[in-house]
């Protein structure tokens, strides 16, 4: 059977960084990719953050197939028709470095990225799935794709196979996984003239808008939807957590509730006159820090999504943790080939660069963020709407008295709500999502 120094499977952003981060340091490595090409089978939302991408490719601002920087953010609120929102555009996000948030088609940027490893030295073989890997008594030595000859050796492996990781499964790396710990995405590519797109959301040149859309937006499941501007398209989507969406027992299935959110009186001027290029569904991993996979055993690895390395708070984070983990998977991989030693005593030093860095601290600041909110709903579902009513009453054009309007207010909401739960949600709120 051959052999080579290093296996990476998939070529995602985790894996080609890896893959670059080794072959640039004389090791031999081979990523295995299932899609035709790397990318082809990937999605994401759409903001690439790129600091740890611009610090090891130094040429990503003006080469790389980035869309538009993300200049303007909103967080909007919507409780049944209504919008409530926070807008900003602050200038330190409209010039260079421009905050290494950019919108990006996974599609075109995996293929850069790809194409960065290969002329580092690494090897790309796509259409090819793996389904297993070999094993000598405990150690990870090789890879197959379920034929006899179909296999490939290595001193050592590294799984980027993203979120919906059967293979660490079948490596006894982590448990079955379980509704609660993944949540379900489906977005729409729309295609509008970028003209329109400007006009819309008032941009100027490769300035882009990110908003995201929380509450009613999907039909009060913990999740959100969002809409993200690229040159002459925009992505739209929806996320929400699988095991919320199985209780509801809806007979809706998640393209509905895209469609619902795309019919939203609030949102569906923004796509006006769009056509729908692409649709895609992914899972996004939200193992949350307390249950995290393991990371290492002899001979293999585990990088990116496969690891659960997603910041699923507010930051919706996932692309520069899982190049974080690339790199550091490859620098544990060059220690180890030093020392000739792949069994987990060695590869261990991965987990501890993980926690040394933003990757593991950030996961385990925002550990409670999805359990706080699937036991506080209210604060997505009733809080909007209770806010929502407080506007218009504060703001209607009546000859009422402004006083009496406020004393009003106060009554109906102290007859309606506990000041003290209110209190109290807050105060979790900050303390479990901020
Ligand atoms: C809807 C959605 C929105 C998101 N939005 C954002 C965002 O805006 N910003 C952000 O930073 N992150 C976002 N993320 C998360 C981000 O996409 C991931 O964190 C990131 O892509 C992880 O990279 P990865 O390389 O670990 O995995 P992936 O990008 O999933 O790559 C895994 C690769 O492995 C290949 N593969 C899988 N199994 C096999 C196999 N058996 N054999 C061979 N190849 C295999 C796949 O084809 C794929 O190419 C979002 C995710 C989703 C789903």
């Amino acid at each position: 059977m051959d052999k080579v120094e290093v296996i990476i499977v998939g070529a995602g952003p985790s894996g080609l960084t890896c893959a670059y981060t080794l072959a640039k340091a004389g090791v031999e490595v081979v990523v295995i990719e299932r899609g035709e090409y790397p990318g082809a089978k990937n999605m994401f939302g759409g903001i690439f953050f790129s600091s740890i991408m611009s610090k090891i490719f130094p040429d990503f601002f003006a080469d790389a197939p980035w869309e538009r920087f993300v200049g303007k953010r909103k967080f909007s609120l919507l409780a049944g028709n209504s919008e409530m929102a926070f807008d900003f555009t602050p200038s330190a996000f409209n010039e260079p470095p421009y905050n290494h948030s950019f919108m990006a088609r996974r599609g075109s940027m995996d293929q850069w990225l790809a194409k960065k490893a290969e002329a580092a030295g690494a090897s790309i073989i796509n259409n090819y799935c793996v389904s297993d890997f070999l094993y000598e008594h405990d150690k990870v030595v090789g890879i197959t794709s379920g034929g006899d000859h179909d296999t490939l050796l290595a001193d050592v492996i590294v799984c980027a196979e993203g979120a919906n990781s059967l293979l660490s499964e079948k490596a006894r790396l982590r448990k079955k996984i379980m509704a609660g710990r993944r949540s379900i995405a489906v977005k729409e590519n729309i295609r509008l003239p970028r003209a329109v797109i400007e006009d819309r959301f008032g941009l100027t040149g490769r300035q882009g808008a990110a908003y995201e859309y929380f509450g009613a937006s999907v039909q009060g499941l913990l999740g959100n939807g969002f809409i993200y501007t690229n040159q002459d398209s925009l992505s739209v989507g929806v996320g929400f957590s699988l095991s919320d969406f199985t209780k509801t027992q809806t007979d809706k299935n998640p393209n509905d509730i895209l469609d619902e959110f795309k019919s939203h009186p609030v949102i569906a001027p923004l796509l006006r006159g769009g056509e729908t290029m692409e649709y895609m569904a992914h899972m996004i991993p939200s193992d949350g820090y307390d249950y995290l996979p393991k990371l290492y055993r002899d001979g293999l690895l585990v990088v990116g999504d496969a690891a659960g390395l997603l910041n699923t708070s507010f930051f919706h984070e996932g692309v520069n943790l899982a190049m974080a983990s690339g790199i550091f998977a490859a620098e544990t991989v060059i220690a180890a080939r030093e020392q000739k030693d792949f069994s987990a005593d060695t590869l261990e030093f991965y987990e501890e660069k993980l926690k040394k860095s933003f990757v593991l601290q950030d996961l385990k600041n925002c550990k409670n963020f999805l359990s706080f909110l699937h036991k506080h709903k209210s604060l997505i579902n009733d809080y909007p709407v209770l806010l929502n009513n407080v506007l218009v009453d504060y703001f209607q054009v009546c000859e009422k008295p402004k006083i009496q309007i406020k004393k009003e207010i106060f009554q109906r909401v102290k007859k309606n709500v506990k000041f003290t739960r209110v209190a109290w949600d807050m105060w979790g709120a900050w303390s479990n999502l901020i």
